[in-house]
């Protein structure tokens, strides 16, 4: 039996007079592996962002795991948010922290884990990450690539319920995106982490993905399983979009 973790009933969003999510609904089961897709402008990083609780909606509810996201006081959502852990496209490093501080400062902080559990858990990841060797570095001394799988490491820190990924390889040199994409490819098969991911990766969306939203216009326009959405979806726009990102 499935069980819903993330609720989004009748959301809208806008900035001004751009509304950029319209009435929107969607649901995704916990452990799935659920990709936005969609053209550039059509909300799709809003969503993660509201999740974060970095963008609150205008409208509408938000719920994860059965909890109140939007609207809710304070308090609860910062007890709701710590379930949740977001990679960006730009990293966000902490730039004068070493690469363990970057790691052991939420859990530390937020989770009130002493600082050498913190420690412990950090290297584990830091290894799983293939950066064993980088704990005393700072995020400045390393490639984009390296910087990327820290935030990753970071983020997993966090132990969260969902993992939010954001054009996590966009800002990368060409060369290290498949190390990015084969890190959370193993993350997505090892762990029951729910996902929710916005790329212009096709081919990782379709390897990684259980179910793809294709968005236009602040609106959910179809969905399905990468198989369907790759190959025959149902809407001209969706056609459109593919024809001109593969
Ligand atoms: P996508 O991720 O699909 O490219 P976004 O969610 O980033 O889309 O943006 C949707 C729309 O919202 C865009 O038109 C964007 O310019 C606008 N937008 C996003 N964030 C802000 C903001 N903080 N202030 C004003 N407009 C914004």
């Amino acid at each position: 039996m499935s069980t819903e973790l993330i609720r989004f009933s009748e959301v809208t969003k806008r900035f001004g007079e751009n509304t950029v999510l319209d009435d929107l609904s969607f649901t995704v089961d916990a452990g799935r592996h659920v990709t936005l897709i969609g053209p550039s402008g059509s909300g799709k990083t809003t969503i993660l962002r509201m999740l974060m609780t970095l963008e609150r909606p205008d409208d509408g509810t938000i719920e994860v795991g059965g909890q109140r996201l939007f609207p809710a006081d304070e308090k609860r959502r910062r007890e709701v948010r710590k379930g949740i852990g977001m990679v960006f496209q730009q990293f966000n490093l902490f730039p004068n922290m070493s690469v363990l501080r970057n790691i052991t400062e939420a859990p530390v902080r937020v989770l009130g884990m002493s600082r050498d559990e913190a420690a412990e858990r950090a290297r584990r990841l830091l290894d799983m990450v293939g950066l064993a060797d980088k704990e005393d570095a700072r995020p400045s001394q390393l490639s984009g690539g390296q910087q990327q799988r820290v935030a990753i490491a970071r983020a997993l820190a966090m132990r969260p319920k969902v993992l939010l990924l954001d054009e996590v390889t966009s800002a990368l040199d060409p060369e290290l995106v498949a190390g990015v994409l084969d890190l959370l490819r193993d993350i997505a098969r090892s762990t029951d982490i729910t996902m929710l991911c916005v790329t212009h990766e096709m081919n990782f969306a379709r390897d990684i993905s259980d179910e793809v939203l294709m968005f236009d216009s602040g609106r959910v326009i179809e969905s399905g399983p990468p198989e369907k959405i790759f190959t025959a979806p149902d809407h001209e726009r969706t056609r459109e979009f593919l024809g001109a990102v593969l």
